[in-house]
Protein backbone atom coordinates (compact mmCIF):
# COMPACT_ATOMS: atom_id res chain seq x y z
CA UNK A 1 0.00 0.00 0.00
CA UNK A 2 1.51 3.41 -0.82
CA UNK A 3 -0.41 5.37 1.89
CA UNK A 4 -2.26 3.80 4.88
CA UNK A 5 -4.29 6.40 6.80
CA UNK A 6 -5.08 4.21 10.61
CA UNK A 7 -7.55 4.80 12.82
CA UNK A 8 -6.93 8.72 12.77
CA UNK A 9 -8.55 11.43 15.32
CA UNK A 10 -8.05 15.09 14.79
CA UNK A 11 -10.27 17.68 17.24
CA UNK A 12 -10.33 21.20 17.47
CA UNK A 13 -10.53 23.68 20.02
CA UNK A 14 -13.38 26.17 19.26
CA UNK A 15 -15.30 28.78 21.76
CA UNK A 16 -18.20 25.76 21.47
CA UNK A 17 -16.05 23.51 23.13
CA UNK A 18 -14.03 20.41 21.35
CA UNK A 19 -14.96 19.67 17.99
CA UNK A 20 -14.37 15.77 16.80
CA UNK A 21 -13.60 16.52 12.95
CA UNK A 22 -11.95 12.63 12.48
CA UNK A 23 -12.90 9.92 14.68
CA UNK A 24 -11.33 6.73 13.61
CA UNK A 25 -11.03 6.96 9.97
CA UNK A 26 -9.03 4.44 8.32
CA UNK A 27 -8.29 4.11 4.33
CA UNK A 28 -5.86 3.55 1.88
CA UNK A 29 -4.57 4.06 -1.45
CA UNK A 30 -1.91 1.92 -3.79
CA UNK A 31 -0.11 3.29 -6.72
CA UNK A 32 -2.13 3.63 -9.93
CA UNK A 33 -5.47 4.00 -8.14
CA UNK A 34 -7.48 6.56 -7.35
CA UNK A 35 -10.04 6.56 -4.16
CA UNK A 36 -12.93 8.73 -4.08
CA UNK A 37 -13.47 10.61 -0.32
CA UNK A 38 -16.86 11.70 -0.21
CA UNK A 39 -18.98 13.73 1.81
CA UNK A 40 -20.83 17.01 2.61
CA UNK A 41 -19.04 19.94 3.85
CA UNK A 42 -17.94 19.19 8.40
CA UNK A 43 -17.61 15.61 7.36
CA UNK A 44 -13.76 15.10 7.93
CA UNK A 45 -12.51 14.82 4.53
CA UNK A 46 -10.56 17.63 4.34
CA UNK A 47 -9.32 17.88 7.71
CA UNK A 48 -8.18 14.01 7.09
CA UNK A 49 -5.98 15.47 3.82
CA UNK A 50 -4.60 18.02 5.76
CA UNK A 51 -3.05 15.64 7.82
CA UNK A 52 -1.48 13.44 5.45
CA UNK A 53 -0.74 16.26 3.99
CA UNK A 54 1.06 17.67 6.86
CA UNK A 55 -0.82 21.27 6.54
CA UNK A 56 -3.07 20.59 9.68
CA UNK A 57 -2.89 23.80 11.56
CA UNK A 58 -1.94 23.17 15.14
CA UNK A 59 -3.19 24.62 16.86
CA UNK A 60 -6.30 24.98 16.83
CA UNK A 61 -6.24 21.47 15.44
CA UNK A 62 -4.78 18.57 17.41
CA UNK A 63 -3.87 14.80 16.64
CA UNK A 64 -5.02 12.84 19.56
CA UNK A 65 -4.34 9.26 17.76
CA UNK A 66 -3.51 7.02 14.74
CA UNK A 67 -0.59 6.49 12.03
CA UNK A 68 -0.29 8.18 8.59
CA UNK A 69 1.79 5.31 7.12
CA UNK A 70 3.96 6.74 3.67
CA UNK A 71 5.76 3.50 1.92
CA UNK A 72 5.32 2.32 4.96
CA UNK A 73 6.83 4.73 7.63
CA UNK A 74 4.85 6.83 9.80
CA UNK A 75 5.03 10.53 8.49
CA UNK A 76 3.31 11.71 12.09
CA UNK A 77 6.61 11.34 13.30
CA UNK A 78 9.00 12.51 11.25
CA UNK A 79 10.05 16.36 11.88
CA UNK A 80 9.24 19.02 9.96
CA UNK A 81 12.05 19.26 7.56
CA UNK A 82 11.48 15.71 6.87
CA UNK A 83 8.32 16.09 6.07
CA UNK A 84 8.82 19.23 3.87
CA UNK A 85 11.04 17.30 1.52
CA UNK A 86 8.18 14.50 1.55
CA UNK A 87 5.83 17.05 0.44
CA UNK A 88 7.60 18.56 -2.24
CA UNK A 89 8.64 15.62 -4.08
CA UNK A 90 6.87 12.76 -2.83
CA UNK A 91 3.28 13.98 -2.52
CA UNK A 92 1.42 17.22 -3.79
CA UNK A 93 -1.99 18.93 -3.39
CA UNK A 94 -4.41 20.51 -5.89
CA UNK A 95 -7.21 22.72 -3.91
CA UNK A 96 -10.58 24.12 -4.99
CA UNK A 97 -8.88 27.71 -4.99
CA UNK A 98 -6.30 27.69 -8.04
CA UNK A 99 -6.23 31.61 -7.63
CA UNK A 100 -5.85 31.69 -3.81
CA UNK A 101 -2.96 29.13 -4.14
CA UNK A 102 -0.87 30.75 -7.07
CA UNK A 103 1.23 33.92 -6.40
CA UNK A 104 -0.11 37.10 -8.51
CA UNK A 105 2.88 38.57 -8.89
CA UNK A 106 4.93 36.19 -10.14
CA UNK A 107 4.71 34.33 -13.91
CA UNK A 108 3.38 31.38 -14.26
CA UNK A 109 6.22 30.39 -15.91
CA UNK A 110 8.18 31.24 -12.57
CA UNK A 111 6.18 29.44 -10.60
CA UNK A 112 6.08 25.95 -12.42
CA UNK A 113 10.07 26.71 -13.04
CA UNK A 114 10.67 27.42 -9.36
CA UNK A 115 9.65 23.77 -8.46
CA UNK A 116 13.19 22.89 -10.80
CA UNK A 117 15.28 25.36 -9.78
CA UNK A 118 14.50 25.11 -6.29
CA UNK A 119 13.51 20.79 -5.78
CA UNK A 120 16.03 19.61 -8.46
CA UNK A 121 18.60 22.57 -8.87
CA UNK A 122 18.43 23.56 -12.50
CA UNK A 123 19.60 26.53 -14.24
CA UNK A 124 16.30 28.85 -14.86
CA UNK A 125 16.75 28.12 -18.64
CA UNK A 126 16.22 24.68 -18.11
CA UNK A 127 13.64 25.23 -15.72
CA UNK A 128 12.12 27.48 -18.26
CA UNK A 129 11.83 24.82 -20.73
CA UNK A 130 10.55 22.35 -18.29
CA UNK A 131 7.08 24.90 -17.57
CA UNK A 132 6.70 24.90 -20.88
CA UNK A 133 6.88 20.93 -21.36
CA UNK A 134 4.33 20.94 -18.52
CA UNK A 135 1.92 23.61 -19.76
CA UNK A 136 2.29 21.48 -22.70
CA UNK A 137 1.26 18.44 -20.98
CA UNK A 138 -1.62 19.67 -19.08
CA UNK A 139 -2.57 21.16 -22.67
CA UNK A 140 -2.57 24.69 -22.60
CA UNK A 141 -2.49 26.14 -25.38
CA UNK A 142 0.04 28.69 -26.39
CA UNK A 143 2.45 27.25 -24.11
CA UNK A 144 6.13 29.28 -25.30
CA UNK A 145 3.99 32.22 -24.95
CA UNK A 146 1.80 31.74 -21.93
CA UNK A 147 4.21 30.65 -19.53
CA UNK A 148 5.35 34.71 -19.59
CA UNK A 149 1.42 35.58 -18.39
CA UNK A 150 0.24 35.95 -14.78
CA UNK A 151 -2.14 33.41 -13.17
CA UNK A 152 -4.75 36.26 -13.86
CA UNK A 153 -4.92 36.01 -17.42
CA UNK A 154 -5.59 32.59 -17.60
CA UNK A 155 -9.39 31.48 -17.13
CA UNK A 156 -10.67 29.26 -14.30
CA UNK A 157 -10.44 26.22 -16.08
CA UNK A 158 -6.54 27.00 -17.37
CA UNK A 159 -5.36 27.77 -13.70
CA UNK A 160 -6.82 24.44 -12.68
CA UNK A 161 -4.27 22.77 -15.11
CA UNK A 162 -1.30 25.33 -13.97
CA UNK A 163 -2.41 23.80 -10.29
CA UNK A 164 -2.07 20.57 -11.88
CA UNK A 165 1.50 20.75 -13.81
CA UNK A 166 2.51 22.16 -10.16
CA UNK A 167 1.37 19.59 -8.50
CA UNK A 168 2.74 16.73 -10.89
CA UNK A 169 5.99 18.56 -11.69
CA UNK A 170 8.17 16.23 -9.37
CA UNK A 171 6.08 13.56 -10.31
CA UNK A 172 4.66 12.45 -7.00
CA UNK A 173 3.46 9.58 -5.48
CA UNK A 174 0.48 10.15 -4.39
CA UNK A 175 -1.35 13.55 -5.41
CA UNK A 176 -4.61 14.72 -3.07
CA UNK A 177 -6.99 16.79 -5.26
CA UNK A 178 -9.39 18.36 -3.14
CA UNK A 179 -12.96 19.45 -4.50
CA UNK A 180 -10.46 20.36 -7.90
CA UNK A 181 -13.21 21.15 -10.15
CA UNK A 182 -15.95 22.66 -7.80
CA UNK A 183 -15.44 26.19 -8.48
CA UNK A 184 -15.09 25.60 -12.47
CA UNK A 185 -18.35 25.21 -15.17
CA UNK A 186 -19.95 21.62 -15.47
CA UNK A 187 -18.20 21.08 -19.01
CA UNK A 188 -15.07 22.64 -17.92
CA UNK A 189 -15.41 19.91 -14.80
CA UNK A 190 -15.49 17.39 -16.69
CA UNK A 191 -12.10 17.99 -18.87
CA UNK A 192 -10.17 18.90 -15.96
CA UNK A 193 -10.83 15.57 -14.56
CA UNK A 194 -10.42 13.89 -17.61
CA UNK A 195 -6.32 15.18 -17.51
CA UNK A 196 -6.25 14.64 -14.10
CA UNK A 197 -7.39 10.94 -14.42
CA UNK A 198 -5.70 10.20 -17.69
CA UNK A 199 -2.16 11.67 -16.04
CA UNK A 200 -2.83 10.08 -13.15
CA UNK A 201 -2.48 6.45 -15.07
CA UNK A 202 0.30 7.73 -17.31
CA UNK A 203 2.73 8.39 -14.23
CA UNK A 204 1.10 5.36 -12.32
CA UNK A 205 0.27 8.07 -8.86
CA UNK A 206 -2.11 7.39 -6.21
CA UNK A 207 -4.99 9.93 -6.03
CA UNK A 208 -7.18 10.73 -3.86
CA UNK A 209 -10.40 12.60 -4.77
CA UNK A 210 -11.91 15.00 -2.24
CA UNK A 211 -15.22 15.72 -3.27
CA UNK A 212 -19.25 16.49 -2.41
CA UNK A 213 -20.11 15.12 -5.88
CA UNK A 214 -20.81 11.80 -6.17
CA UNK A 215 -21.35 12.43 -9.38
CA UNK A 216 -17.70 13.29 -10.63
CA UNK A 217 -16.78 10.08 -9.63
CA UNK A 218 -18.01 7.69 -11.53
CA UNK A 219 -15.48 6.91 -14.29
CA UNK A 220 -12.52 8.35 -12.48
CA UNK A 221 -12.31 6.21 -9.46
CA UNK A 222 -11.64 2.69 -8.16
CA UNK A 223 -12.55 3.25 -4.55
CA UNK A 224 -15.12 4.98 -2.63
CA UNK A 225 -14.87 6.04 1.12
CA UNK A 226 -18.15 7.97 2.14
CA UNK A 227 -17.12 10.13 5.33
CA UNK A 228 -20.04 11.18 7.80
CA UNK A 229 -19.24 13.26 11.04
CA UNK A 230 -15.53 12.30 10.90
CA UNK A 231 -16.37 8.78 10.31
CA UNK A 232 -16.22 6.16 7.40
CA UNK A 233 -19.37 5.19 6.71
CA UNK A 234 -19.04 2.67 3.61
CA UNK A 235 -16.58 2.05 1.52
CA UNK A 236 -16.62 -0.45 -1.57
CA UNK A 237 -15.59 -0.60 -4.98
CA UNK A 238 -17.05 2.50 -6.92
CA UNK A 239 -19.10 -0.35 -9.23
CA UNK A 240 -21.14 -1.93 -6.12
CA UNK A 241 -21.95 1.47 -4.78
CA UNK A 242 -23.63 2.53 -7.90
CA UNK A 243 -25.35 -0.60 -8.22
CA UNK A 244 -26.53 -1.27 -4.68
CA UNK A 245 -25.31 1.50 -1.76
CA UNK A 246 -24.99 -0.48 1.98
CA UNK A 247 -25.20 2.39 3.71
CA UNK A 248 -28.59 4.91 3.80
CA UNK A 249 -26.02 8.04 3.54
CA UNK A 250 -24.78 6.79 0.38
CA UNK A 251 -28.17 5.85 -0.69
CA UNK A 252 -29.44 9.50 0.21
CA UNK A 253 -25.94 10.87 -1.56
CA UNK A 254 -27.02 8.51 -5.50
CA UNK A 255 -30.26 9.41 -5.22
CA UNK A 256 -29.50 13.02 -5.11
CA UNK A 257 -27.56 12.99 -8.16
CA UNK A 258 -29.32 14.35 -11.37
CA UNK A 259 -29.66 11.84 -13.73
CA UNK A 260 -31.03 11.92 -17.33
CA UNK A 261 -33.72 9.23 -17.10
CA UNK A 262 -35.24 10.71 -13.66
CA UNK A 263 -36.24 13.96 -15.73
CA UNK A 264 -39.13 15.77 -14.06
CA UNK A 265 -38.79 13.80 -11.18
CA UNK A 266 -38.20 16.02 -7.98
CA UNK A 267 -34.67 15.23 -6.79
CA UNK A 268 -34.39 13.18 -3.38
CA UNK A 269 -32.62 15.06 -0.60
CA UNK A 270 -31.11 14.04 2.49
CA UNK A 271 -33.55 15.52 5.70
CA UNK A 272 -31.65 18.07 8.00
CA UNK A 273 -28.05 18.77 8.40
CA UNK A 274 -24.49 17.65 9.34
CA UNK A 275 -24.33 17.42 12.96
CA UNK A 276 -22.30 19.86 14.96
CA UNK A 277 -19.21 18.41 15.54
CA UNK A 278 -18.82 18.95 19.42
CA UNK A 279 -22.16 17.85 20.01
CA UNK A 280 -22.30 14.24 17.47
CA UNK A 281 -25.19 12.29 18.31
CA UNK A 282 -24.99 8.99 20.30
CA UNK A 283 -25.16 5.98 18.83
CA UNK A 284 -25.31 6.14 14.69
CA UNK A 285 -24.05 9.68 14.34
CA UNK A 286 -26.84 9.53 11.15
CA UNK A 287 -29.41 8.39 13.07
CA UNK A 288 -31.49 12.38 13.52
CA UNK A 289 -31.49 11.89 9.26
CA UNK A 290 -31.92 8.12 8.62
CA UNK A 291 -35.03 7.06 7.30
CA UNK A 292 -34.36 3.48 8.39
CA UNK A 293 -33.52 4.43 11.77
CA UNK A 294 -34.88 2.98 15.04
CA UNK A 295 -33.87 2.38 18.73
CA UNK A 296 -30.54 0.35 18.45
CA UNK A 297 -29.50 3.07 16.60
CA UNK A 298 -29.97 6.05 18.99
CA UNK A 299 -27.95 3.85 21.64
CA UNK A 300 -25.63 1.86 19.45
CA UNK A 301 -21.95 2.91 17.74
CA UNK A 302 -22.10 0.78 14.32
CA UNK A 303 -18.93 -0.62 13.54
CA UNK A 304 -17.74 -0.74 10.32
CA UNK A 305 -19.52 -4.05 9.43
CA UNK A 306 -17.62 -6.31 6.64
CA UNK A 307 -20.47 -6.67 3.69
CA UNK A 308 -18.20 -8.28 1.49
CA UNK A 309 -14.08 -9.14 1.36
CA UNK A 310 -13.56 -5.55 0.19
CA UNK A 311 -16.02 -3.84 1.78
CA UNK A 312 -17.70 -2.22 4.54
CA UNK A 313 -20.97 -0.55 5.84
CA UNK A 314 -21.13 0.89 9.22
CA UNK A 315 -24.87 0.62 9.15
CA UNK A 316 -26.19 -2.13 11.72
CA UNK A 317 -29.06 -2.73 9.28
CA UNK A 318 -26.44 -3.12 5.92
CA UNK A 319 -28.00 -5.61 4.39
CA UNK A 320 -31.53 -4.29 4.64
CA UNK A 321 -30.33 -1.54 2.88
CA UNK A 322 -28.34 -3.49 0.09
CA UNK A 323 -32.01 -5.11 -0.88
CA UNK A 324 -33.66 -2.10 -0.99
FE1 LIG B 1 -29.57 4.47 9.75
FE2 LIG B 1 -29.38 2.94 11.90
FE3 LIG B 1 -27.98 2.35 9.74
FE4 LIG B 1 -27.36 4.47 11.21
S1 LIG B 1 -27.24 2.34 11.83
S2 LIG B 1 -27.47 4.39 9.03
S3 LIG B 1 -29.38 5.18 11.79
S4 LIG B 1 -30.21 2.35 9.93
MG1 LIG C 1 -13.39 20.84 2.34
Amino acid sequence: MLLEVRDLHVEFHTRDGVARAVNGVSYGVDAGETLAVLGESGSGKSVTAQTVMGILDTPPGRITGGEVLFEGRDLLKLKEEQRRKVRGAEMAMIFQDALSSLNPVLTVGDQLGEMFTVHRGMSRKDARARAVELMDRVRIPGARERVKQYPHQFSGGMRQRIMIAMAMALEPKLIIADEPTTALDVTVQAQVMELLAELQRELRMGLILITHDLGVVADVADRIAVMYAGRIVETAPVHDIYQAPAHPYTRGLLESIPRLDHKGRELYAIKGLPPNLTRIPSGCPFHPRCPMARDVCRTDVPPLYEVSPRRGSACHFFRECLDA
